[in-house]
C-alpha cells in the first residue's frame, strides 16, 4: 500500500520507470513506456563517431551517426604563439598551424631608447626599435653640469645642459626634501602675480605653501629684481609679493589674508555688517533728512611695501532707502561686493539700516557738516561724506 503510494508519487513528479527502446530501424528515436503509469516519453540517442578532419589543410571537423547517418560539423584551429605580421608593425597574430588562418594578438612594442622631445625640455619617452612609435611612459632626465659656488646667489648652484633648469644647493638638511628649481618658483610667481582676486591669491598661496616656504624663494627675489630691474610695474608687483610672503612666513597664511580682508574669513571679500539686535520701536522711525547723502568709508591697511584699501559706500536717500556697497583694491587687483539695498531711518537717537537680506545694523550716531561718526561700531565707525 505504501509502496503503491511512493510509486505513485515518482511518476507524478517524472520519474517513470521502464527501460528505452529504438523505435524504427536506421532511426535514433528512443520510446520509453512507464512500467507504473504506462506514460510514453521520447528521447534521441544517436551514435556519434569520432571528429575527423574533412581535408588535411582545413581545420573543418566532421563527425556522422552510425546508426541514422546523420552529420554534424566544427570548426578546431592549431593557434600557435603570437608573432608578428608585418615587419615595421608592432600589431601581433596568432597563425594556425594547419590552415594557415590568422587571428590579432594585440600590439608587442619592442621599446628601447630614452628620447627627448624638444630642445628646451627634458621630458624624455621610449621609442619602439620597430615600428618607430614613442611611448606613453615618460620621465625627466636632466644633464646636470657640476655643482658650483655662485657669488650672485652666495650658494652652489648646478644648471641641466639640457633645459637650462636651476637647482640651488641648499645644504644636507634641505637637499633631503626636494626643493623648487629656480624656473619653477618663477613659474609659480607668475601663476600668483596673475591672480585677479585675493580669494584666488589666498588659495594659490595656501595650495602652494610647500614651495613657498623653500629659502629658494628669497633667491628667487634676488634673480626677478636683477632679471626684471627695466620693468617698473612687474619690479613692484614683485615686491609687494614678496612683503605679502613675508607676512605669511611670519604670522601664517591665514592670518595675513584676515588682515588684508579686515574679515574674519580670508576666502571672502569684505561684506555688510552682521545682524544687531533690534531695537525697541524701530518701525516707528523718521527719515531724517539731515543724514540723507553720500558716506565712504575707508579701510586701508599697508605693511612691508604691500598696499590695501577698502572703500565702502554707504548711500542715504531722502525716501529712506539706502544702498551699501565696497570695493577692495590692491597691489593684487581689485574685488567689488553689493550693492545691498534696504530702508534707513532714525529711532530713540540711533541710525538703524535694515537691508533687505534681513541683517540690521543700528548705532548712536554724531553727524558733522562733512561725516557721520558711529562711536560704538567696531569697524565702520567714521564716515565721510562726499
Ligand atoms: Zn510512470
Ligand atoms: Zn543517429
Ligand atoms: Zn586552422
Ligand atoms: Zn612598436
Ligand atoms: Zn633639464
Amino acid at each position: 500500500m505504501f509502496k503503491n503510494l511512493l510509486d505513485k508519487g515518482k511518476c507524478s513528479l517524472g520519474f517513470h520507470e521502464g527501460e528505452w527502446a529504438f523505435e524504427e530501424a536506421g532511426q535514433c528515436g528512443q520510446l520509453r513506456i512507464c512500467v507504473r503509469c504506462q506514460t510514453e516519453s521520447r528521447r534521441t540517442e544517436h551514435s556519434w563517431g569520432e571528429w575527423a578532419y574533412v581535408t588535411e589543410d582545413a581545420c573543418d571537423l566532421e563527425r556522422s551517426c552510425a546508426r541514422c547517418g546523420q552529420a554534424e560539423i566544427d570548426l578546431e584551429h592549431h593557434w600557435g604563439e603570437a608573432v608578428y605580421h608585418e615587419e615595421g608593425s608592432c600589431q601581433q597574430v596568432h597563425l594556425c598551424q594547419r590552415c594557415g588562418e590568422t587571428k590579432p594578438a594585440g600590439i608587442e612594442h619592442q621599446w628601447d631608447n630614452w628620447l627627448y622631445l624638444a630642445d628646451d625640455d627634458c621630458t624624455q619617452v621610449q621609442l619602439c626599435g620597430r615600428c618607430g612609435e614613442t611611448s606613453h611612459q615618460n620621465q625627466l632626465n636632466h644633464d646636470w653640469g657640476p655643482w658650483q659656488q655662485d657669488d650672485f646667489y652666495g650658494v652652489p648652484l648646478r644648471v641641466c645642459r639640457h633645459c637650462g633648469e636651476l637647482v640651488f644647493n641648499l645644504g644636507a638638511g634641505h637637499l633631503a626634501s626636494p626643493q623648487p628649481s629656480l624656473q619653477e618658483m618663477d613659474d609659480l610667481m607668475e601663476q600668483l602675480l596673475a591672480a585677479e582676486t585675493l580669494e584666488e591669491l589666498y588659495k594659490l598661496v595656501q595650495a602652494n605653501q610647500t614651495s613657498l616656504v623653500s629659502p629658494v624663494r628669497e633667491l628667487y627675489f634676488r634673480f626677478a629684481f636683477d632679471q626684471y630691474s627695466h620693468d617698473d610695474d612687474l619690479r613692484e608687483a614683485l615686491e609687494n609679493m614678496q612683503g605679502l610672503l613675508n607676512l605669511c612666513e611670519q604670522y601664517g597664511i591665514e592670518a595675513t589674508f584676515n588682515q588684508l580682508t579686515g574679515g574674519d574669513q580670508a576666502a571672502e571679500p569684505v561684506s555688510g555688517p552682521t545682524p544687531a539686535a533690534p531695537v525697541s520701536g524701530s518701525g516707528q522711525g523718521q527719515v531724517d533728512p539731515r543724514l540723507a547723502g553720500r558716506y565712504r568709508h575707508t579701510d586701508s591697511q599697508y605693511s612691508d611695501g604691500f598696499s590695501m584699501a577698502t572703500d565702502t559706500h554707504l548711500l542715504l536717500d531722502s525716501n529712506g532707502r539706502f544702498s551699501w556697497s565696497s570695493e577692495t583694491a590692491g597691489s593684487f587687483g581689485s574685488s567689488q561686493s553689493g550693492p545691498e539695498y534696504g530702508r534707513w531711518f532714525v529711532a530713540n537717537n540711533q541710525l538703524c539700516l535694515n537691508f533687505d537680506s534681513g541683517s540690521r545694523m543700528v548705532q548712536p550716531f554724531e553727524l558733522s557738516a562733512d561725516s557721520l561718526f558711529l562711536p560704538q561700531e567696531g569697524h565702520y565707525r567714521l564716515w565721510t561724506r562726499y
